[in-house]
């Protein structure tokens, strides 16, 4: 498509330009500290969560169905919590693990356990020749950190409206046994907002790959967080995969971080009996006991998933405003102009927003320069290399309304310019 600037003939383009130059260097003298960069809750929303610090005192009881919370245990997780995260990643209590703050951790345990010790019955893959990873892109940033840092090769496949490329993803699993795993975000995907297709879900679950031990780790953080007006339903993996005999192919993680407190939540991990029993086996060798306190409090917060429901209607109201600033800010500059395309979610923290081909890495200094912090450019791609140059994460949940207002004025200006540059040149 074209932009509204190479449309334009050279005169109209040279007094786009010199407007746009203008405008720039007048947010520049404002002086501006904004930062739209890294999804976290706002601190309102953290504060919702601060009752759930009363609930475990001195005189509390700190058993949970027998089990004594105060003291080494348990490892798998107190059974209350165990059945939480069952609720959550659609398995049997039995077939989680319930663990210290953070899924993305867990990951990378998991990933770092099967590097060195492999799948069971298989080569580890420390010693195997050129492993490599599936990502869909644009994703999310940590995720490709983990595979990066062992020297996994990352391959970006692309996401569409219904979830990874799985036609791309099919064809490469089965035909390259070095593909040993991919990274999927299945509901409000970060940062596009989609919710996998049950026909995706059930093609994950069931396609031929090369590599007997194949794995997909099944990162479910944005589980309960919908703002839209229908929560969207994703299909619970496991059924598909049970099925067709692959459970083993499925680990699902998911944390209370944008639930409770980031970085002081309950972290989850689900997947086959067998793989439960074998990952806590490792884990073991490290960890006594996680924190079960922190457990009990989160459980007595959030007994259930209807009770986390509950709790994540309260988050919606802080996000829902915020959400709707970036849609009218993003359809009021740049709606119309060819300039730009973004994604309208229902759920999750992020926008993911398109510029012309060769604009974002340049959005993102001019945003810069103007005040504004934004995720770098082409981090939602592996290695940091958006092919076309276009994509850039919106994170609208922790600035307020005013400074989010403020900084997508920067982000217009700032894609207007780039987009009446790359017209003239
Ligand atoms: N997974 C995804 C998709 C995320 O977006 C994030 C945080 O932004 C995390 C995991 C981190 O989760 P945790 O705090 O449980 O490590």
């Amino acid at each position: 498509m074209q932009t509204m600037y190479q449309k334009m003939d050279d005169a109209e383009l040279a007094s786009a330009l010199a407007d746009l130059k203008a405008q720039v260097a007048e947010v520049k003298a404002r002086g501006l500290k904004l930062d739209m960069a890294r999804g976290k809750p706002s601190p309102e929303q953290v504060d919702i969560s601060r009752p759930m610090l009363d609930l475990l005192s001195s005189s509390a009881d700190l058993t949970d169905e027998g089990v004594d919370c105060s003291n080494y245990g348990c490892f798998e997780g107190i059974p209350s919590a165990r059945k939480l995260a069952g609720e959550f990643l659609g398995v049997p209590a039995e077939q989680t693990i319930v663990l210290g703050s953070s899924s993305l951790n867990i990951m990378q345990d998991v990933i770092v356990h099967y590097w060195e010790k492999g799948v069971p019955g298989h080569t580890p893959w420390h010693k195997l020749e050129g492993v490599k990873w599936l990502c869909p892109a644009p994703g999310y940033d940590r995720h490709f950190g983990l595979t990066e840092d062992l020297g996994i090769q990352n391959i970006p496949v692309r996401m569409t409206e219904t979830g990874p490329d799985m036609d791309e993803v099919e064809r490469l699993v089965a035909t390259d046994p070095s593909i040993k795993g991919m990274f999927c975000v299945p509901k409000y995907s970060n940062p596009t907002g989609v919710t996998y297709s049950d026909e995706t879900v059930r093609r994950l679950a069931t396609m031929e790959c090369a590599a007997p031990d194949f794995r997909i780790v099944w990162d479910d953080a944005y589980a309960v967080h919908d703002f839209g007006e229908k929560p969207e339903k994703l299909a619970n993996i496991f059924d598909f995969a049970r099925e067709a005999g692959n459970e083993d192919r499925i680990l699902a993680v998911a944390s209370t971080s944008k639930i409770t407190f980031p970085g002081a939540g309950i972290a989850f991990f689900g997947s086959s009996p067998s793989n439960v029993a074998e990952v806590a086996s490792t884990l073991k060798v490290g960890l006594i006991s996680a924190n079960k306190l922190n457990q009990l409090m989160h459980v007595r917060f959030l007994p259930t998933l209807d009770a986390v429901r509950e709790h994540m209607e309260r988050h919606a109201e802080f996000l829902r405003p915020r959400f709707a600033c970036v849609q009218s800010k993003l359809e009021e500059g740049l709606g119309g102009t060819g300039c730009a395309t973004w994604t309208h979610p229902n759920g999750g923290y992020f926008v993911s927003f398109d510029g012309p081909e060769g604009s974002a890495k340049r959005v993102g200094a001019l945003c810069k320069e103007m005040g504004v912090t934004m995720t770098p450019a082409g981090a939602t791609w592996p290695y940091g290399e958006d092919p076309r140059d276009t994509n850039i994460r919106i994170a609208p949940s922790y600035p307020s309304v005013e400074e989010l207002s403020a900084a997508l004025d920067v982000l217009v200006l700032a894609v207007k310019l780039v987009s009446a540059e790359l017209a003239s040149e």
